[in-house]
């Protein structure tokens, strides 16, 4: 690979087409809908190659939402724990279904959503999460409707549901499980309704991932309470597709030896930051006779990928590809350090590659402040 200016998020082509392929089959299976979790992957330079594969797209905020309907099409859902009355005029133009978190904001905005159809989202108490962080059921949780008075008042206003209760679950019979608890614990309620979302947070394309179950499972529960499901894979769809490709500034140690790259976990991978969790990289070896800890160039003291035992010693200059780096990495990449941001770049299959998205020094400077405006 002739040398790609770093550091660059760099998207595989050939491995976003499998991940394509094992979703549209689980969606060929069992009937359901899928919609892109834009929260977790919004780089629409290459919806259109998702597009054929995937319903539309779902989002958490009008700007997600809007850029669903524009760059993706299809079908638009939106959701958001709380809308303002701007958002909801915004959003009912052109979003095909609006999702409320809670009774009372269906009941603010309900009469304003006259050409669109409305959801209500139900917190069933139950959900599969290794992290409290992101666990939609956690205590005192204010991710959807728990109480069963306030589900029936919502009824006659909504013809839908959401409920989100997965979070990197490759586990299909524990998801049958909760599957279960759900339908009996509002059997009344899916009866009246004609769709539901089951969310996000199912590792479908992962190796050992049992689709043809899962499948069965969806369909099933389809066909019970006459439903159209859609689900929402926002992880799943990227899942092993990216590296984030970064170049050895320095090396340096400290009772151990460090390569410092040009970028940084916190601005760069900050969810394995917040979650705890190491990052992985290409040509390493399990017993690596060249063991480095890989750190990033911000100034905080933790800024570490994470470690790896290599072939050969490092280099200044060589690159190290970061494994999974699209999922939940450029939707939250900053500014810190005021570091130079990650460019976005896809291989083809041809081997070609392509940019993306590339920032400067102007879109550092004016993410905190433009002369032009005074409130
Ligand atoms: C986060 C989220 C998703 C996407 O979850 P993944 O784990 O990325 O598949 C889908 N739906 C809702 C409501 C979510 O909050």
């Amino acid at each position: 690979m002739k040398k790609l200016p770093t550091p660059c998020y760099l998207i595989d082509e050939t491995k976003l087409h499998k991940n394509m392929e094992k979703l549209a089959a689980i969606k060929k299976q069992s009937g359901a809908k899928l919609l892109l979790a834009l929260k977790c992957f919004a780089a629409w330079g290459i919806f259109d190659l998702m597009k054929p594969y995937m319903d539309g797209t779902t989002s958490s905020s009008y700007y997600e939402a809007r850029l669903g309907y524009e760059t993706f099409g299809k079908e638009t859902h939106a959701y958001s724990v709380a809308y303002s009355s701007e958002d909801i005029k915004k959003i009912s133009v052109f979003s095909d279904k609006i999702i409320f978190n809670s009774l009372s904001q269906l009941e603010q905005f309900y009469l304003e959503c006259t050409n669109v159809t409305c959801g209500i989202r139900i917190n069933p108490g139950v959900s599969y999460s290794h992290f409290d962080l992101a666990d939609p059921a956690r205590t005192f949780s204010r991710l959807g409707v728990t109480c069963i008075t306030d589900i029936e008042a919502a009824m006659p206003m909504v013809s839908g549901a959401m409920v989100h209760f997965n979070c990197e679950n490759e586990d299909v019979a524990a998801f049958e499980q909760m599957l279960a608890v759900i339908s009996l614990k509002y059997e009344t309620f899916l009866k009246q309704l004609d769709w539901i979302s089951l969310g996000g947070g199912i590792s479908y394309t992962e190796d050992h991932f049992n689709s043809q179950r899962f499948a069965q499972i969806i369909k099933n529960f389809s066909q019970k309470f006459g439903l159209q499901v859609y689900l929402e894979p926002g992880e799943a769809t990227v899942a092993h597709t990216t590296h984030l490709v970064t170049t050895v500034l320095d090396i340096v140690e400290n009772n151990k030896k460090i390569a410092i790259v040009d970028a940084s976990i916190e601005a760069h991978m900050l969810d394995l930051l917040i979650y705890r969790e190491s990052a992985t990289f290409e040509k390493t070896i399990a017993q690596g006779e060249f063991l480095y800890q890989i750190a990033g160039r911000s100034c905080l003291a933790a800024d570490i990928f994470g470690e790896g035992g290599f072939q050969n010693e490092l280099q200044i200059g060589d690159t190290i590809m970061i494994k999974d780096a699209a999922g939940y990495t450029m939707v939250k990449k900053n500014w810190f350090n005021g570091l130079k941001m990650p460019s976005v770049a896809i291989r083809r299959t041809n081997g070609q590659i392509d940019l993306l998205q590339k920032s400067s020094y102007t879109d550092y400077k004016k993410s905190l402040s433009t002369t032009e405006l005074r409130i």
